[in-house]
């Protein structure tokens, strides 16, 4: 009964007034939906297209994603997908002259990672490759039961086609596309997760960095199937060198799904079905081979990041902040993280406990790391000749370790801005996420900061700082825990609702409470008020 008053709930009209406006029904806008509920925050998501996007598009889940995942209880959805299952023990490149062919070349990278690589000194989880088609449904479906709870929408088939702002907030025109009919919704905040080729930022006149063009390419997704040729070898993609064309093969359940990567001259190419058919052919190695063309999508791979993120009450993220090679797989990855760090800055704003500084933070904290990103990713694309023996012999010095990129970023805080964009260990210095501890009940220290509240982390005695955490939090209107954790490196650390170390302390000040208070104060741009 439950779930019919859902679904009827479901198809009602779009609520005219919300907290936050979603403009993009793609992975970080979902993202953004699925966090924003966590919060308790209302939002209202519009997505132009009728449903999800079919195809496979981006696949590797880093471990840091898979920790945000996991904390909105989504883990256990995410691996047993079934491109998760089946390629769980894929590993490396190859170079092949067509799949048919023996392996030329495994291309060596000591950077990179994947789900072979044991992270559990860094993270309580591990990397997933899970095609796109698939986590996205998770999340469409986890955002809609979040807004149910929240009094918040998803609606598909509805354009945002304009939108004004002043103080008060944004009010967007919708353009519902099945009966042309449009509405206004308003809203305080607006999240342009509307993708690379986002209106939003350009209409805000907000122009991009460029770091570097790969390629234009199109993507094949196709159904073939090709276990006789692929036997037991378990890759994550395979370079050929024989298939009159630059191709990749992607698999997406090593059986009979899979994608083609073609290189293309440019934005205009076309490629009809049969020449697709004779590429996957040519690719496969094998002439008569049954094929199914499933999809045709171009796609642009290159790196560029937006010169601003934030214009008034408008905060792009995903592909309309940045976009960049796929090598890396550090895309989409960055995607979601802007998001989840943009959710609980918009929940503490909306209900009035943090002032308008803590939002100014998410460009000052989310830019640097795209830029970092993009550059490890343009880096990485341009290794791949090396790789395959037509470039120099030497790494690019300036690469770093999939581990650094993906958990060594690190914020600006109080203190400064980082000398460096990539710390090489965590060790609960301020700006870093918070270091993995493993807790006795196979948990992490990770999952205590678990997206809503401060958390106070001590491998002393808690006592201390209990009574302190309890006053101060009453004081501020934010929930604030205390967990005492031995063996946590760095002293006793103030972790931020996203998992981030705001500050931390080598012993008990004299005044604990009023310490937090002032530290806690200068987070959320909020003073609290002091004990009396
Ligand atoms: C063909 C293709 C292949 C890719 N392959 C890889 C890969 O192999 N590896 C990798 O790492 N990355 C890949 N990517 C990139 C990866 O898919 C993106 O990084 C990721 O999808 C970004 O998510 P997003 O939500 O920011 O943007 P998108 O997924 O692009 O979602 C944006 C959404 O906004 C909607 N929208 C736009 N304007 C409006 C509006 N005005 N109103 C309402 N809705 C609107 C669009 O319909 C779209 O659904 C690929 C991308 C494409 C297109």
């Amino acid at each position: 009964m439950l779930e019919v008053l859902r679904h009827l709930q479901r198809g009602a009209a779009v609520p005219t007034h919300t907290s936050v406006l979603i403009a993009g029904g793609g992975l970080v806008g979902l993202s953004a939906a699925v966090f924003l509920s966590r919060q308790g925050i209302p939002f209202v998501l519009l997505e132009r297209r009728e449903g999800l996007s079919r195809h496979p598009r981006a696949r590797g889940v880093n471990p840091r994603t898979m920790e945000l995942l996991r904390a909105v209880g989504l883990e256990p959805a995410v691996r047993a997908a079934e491109s998760a299952r089946a390629l769980s023990g894929n590993t490396g490149i190859v170079v092949v002259p067509n799949l048919a062919g023996p392996v030329l070349a495994r291309l060596e990278q000591d950077y990179h990672t994947d789900g072979t690589t044991d992270f559990s000194a860094l993270s309580p989880t591990t990397w997933c490759l899970c095609h796109q088609d698939e986590l996205e449904p998770l999340l469409r479906s986890r955002a809609e039961d979040g807004a149910d709870d929240v009094g918040g929408a998803l609606r598909f088939g509805s354009e945002l086609v304009s939108y004004t702002q002043d103080d008060d907030g944004v009010t967007a025109t919708v353009q519902h596309l099945a009966s042309d009919r449009t509405e206004q919704i308003h809203a305080k905040y607006l999240i342009a997760a509307d993708g690379a080729g986002s209106r939003i930022r350009s209409h805000l006149g907000i122009g991009s960095e460029d770091l570097g063009q790969v390629g234009h390419f199109i993507n094949i997704q196709f159904t073939a199937d090709l276990r006789a040729v692929l036997g037991d070898r378990r890759f994550i993609m395979a370079y050929t060198t024989k298939a009159g064309a630059r191709c990749a093969l992607l698999p997406v359940n090593n059986a009979d799904r899979w994608l083609l990567h073609v290189l293309v001259d440019g934005p205009g190419t076309r490629l009809p079905a049969d020449r697709c058919v004779e590429l996957v052919r040519a690719a496969a190695g094998v002439p008569d081979l049954d094929v199914r063309i499933d999809g045709v999508v171009p796609w642009e791979s290159a790196g560029r990041v937006a010169q601003a993120f934030t214009a008034g009450r408008v905060f792009l993220a995903g592909d309309a902040a940045h976009v960049m090679p796929p090598s890396g797989a550090f895309g989409s990855n960055t995607g979601v993280q802007d998001v989840h760090n943009l959710a609980w800055k918009l929940a503490f704003v909306l209900r009035g406990v943090a002032g308008p500084e803590l939002l100014a933070t998410y460009e000052r904290e989310r830019r640097p790391v795209a830029l970092a990103t993009v550059e490890q990713a343009v880096r990485r694309s341009n290794d791949r000749p090396r790789m395959g023996g037509q470039g120099g012999a030497e790494v690019d010095p300036e690469i770093r370790s999939d581990q650094e990129v993906t958990f060594g970023y690190r914020y600006p805080t109080a203190e400064g801005v980082p000398d460096a964009p990539f710390d090489r260990e965590l060790t609960g210095r301020p700006g870093t996420r918070v270091p993995h501890v493993p807790l006795p009940d196979g948990s992490s220290t990770v999952d205590l900061c678990d997206g809503t509240g401060f958390t106070l982390l001590t491998a002393g005695d808690p006592a201390g700082w209990e009574t302190a955490a309890h006053a101060v939090a009453a004081r501020a209107h934010v929930p604030l825990s205390v967990r005492h954790v031995p063996g946590l490196p760095g002293g006793t650390l103030l972790v931020r609702p996203d998992g981030f170390v705001a500050w931390r302390t080598a012993q008990v000040p004299a005044d604990p409470a009023g310490e937090l208070g002032q530290v806690l104060g200068r987070i959320l741009d909020a003073p609290v008020a002091a004990a009396r």
